[in-house]
């Protein structure tokens, strides 16, 4: 058998792994971060609509740029942060982890390097090493918020060319306060310029804004969105980024051509005309997140403060032995390899009531 080591693979991809939470078969899945609840009805009717429209087509390329979808992307984000935000302000790409990609194809690369503060989301690292980019990763406090006296010295000693920063924190679920944002990004422009992207998959759940309003006046901050969280749309992939025009016209020059297939295009359009329903169960995925940071301290676990769709729960000896106990009961959780802690997703009321007695019962056998 031909292992990947007897290829001629790039030197930095050998002995790794792909990345991956394990997909499995259990009855309670609480693990990935996705929203619970199915499409309504009246959408996958549309959907199907849009689609069978977009058949018709399918003989020629899709549009290119995705104007229609960026322009319904921007006024999304206009109704929802107040700001202005037009289409050229907007890109879009199968999945925020493209749009992601895409950015450090631009701004990173070979030579250069981007820095991230962890534990957070490992794909950061991930798609910096899959595009020859030099990973950094700058530090946290103990609370798993940003240190920022330590995160200003790490930019500017490393002078790094892209600087993560994702608010709500995955896997941690804390918000970065926007003075943080602001300071990294000045000491991002002392220090080289440098971009710096907001990683802002989870922000409909946050008690706090969307930073979308700093991108005035400041070329080089993006902010990275998805509609597979808040719209409950993860398998429809579907990412997309605010910046000023010119970092939509630089990404351009690394996006496949025809990337967004006319299927997705069609698909994320049908699920922007029905916002209002989606946002609906972010009301209520809000309050789940809410009771289970709640339950969780009641029953006597530490729980990092949750401005996202899931929450970080610890502190364990072996947090991977208490994953596979919770898992024994049928309830599929995080391990993101921060040592001590587990990561729960807020899913359904039956879901959350299920995970809660799990770990209950996990107590009471440890008492
Ligand atoms: N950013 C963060 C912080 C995430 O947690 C995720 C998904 N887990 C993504 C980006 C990627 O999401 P997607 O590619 O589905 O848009």
């Amino acid at each position: 058998m031909t292992s990947i080591d007897d290829l001629p693979v790039r030197d930095e991809l050998r002995g790794k792994s792909p990345y991956g939470a394990p997909q499995l078969d259990v009855p309670v899945r609480l693990n990935t971060n996705e929203n619970p609840y199915p499409l309504p009805e009246p959408l996958v009717e549309r959907i199907a609509e849009r689609v069978r429209e977009a058949a018709r087509h399918l003989n020629r390329y899709p549009d290119r740029d995705a104007v229609e979808l960026r322009t319904r992307l921007a006024e999304y984000l206009t109704k929802t942060s107040g700001h202005p935000v037009g289409p050229a302000n907007v890109w879009a790409a199968n999945g925020s982890n493209e749009v992601i990609q895409q950015l450090l194809q631009t701004f990173g690369g070979p030579g250069r390097t981007a820095i991230g503060f962890e534990p957070s989301y490992s794909m950061h690292g991930l798609i910096a090493r899959g595009t020859g980019t030099g990973w950094i990763s700058g530090p946290r406090n103990d609370d798993f918020t940003i240190d920022l006296a330590a995160a200003e010295k790490a930019i500017a000693e490393n002078r790094p060319d892209v600087v993560f920063v994702t608010t709500p924190n995955n896997p941690t679920g804390n918000a970065v306060p926007p003075e943080t944002v602001l300071a990294l990004y000045e000491a991002a422009q002392a220090a080289k310029p440098s971009m710096v992207v907001v990683d802002e998959a989870y922000i409909e759940f946050s008690h706090g804004d969307s930073l979308l309003p700093l991108l005035d006046g400041r070329p080089n901050l993006v902010i990275s969105r998805t509609m597979s969280k808040a719209f409950g749309a993860a398998g429809l992939r579907l990412g997309y980024l605010a910046a000023d025009p010119a970092v939509v016209d630089a990404v351009q020059l690394v996006r496949l051509p025809y990337h967004l297939s006319a299927v997705t295009q069609a698909t994320a359009l049908a699920a922007l005309e029905h916002t209002d329903t989606l946002l609906g169960y972010v009301e209520q995925l809000k309050a789940e997140r809410d009771r289970l940071v709640t339950e969780l301290r009641a029953l006597g676990y530490e729980v990092t403060a949750s401005d996202a769709n899931f929450v970080q729960f610890g502190r364990f000896a072996d947090a991977h032995a208490v994953w596979q106990q919770i898992l024994d009961r049928g309830v599929l959780v995080r391990d993101n390899g921060v040592p001590g802690w587990l990561r729960v997703t807020a899913g359904t009321p039956e879901e959350n009531d299920a995970f809660l007695d799990a770990v209950r019962e996990l107590k009471k056998e440890q008492s």
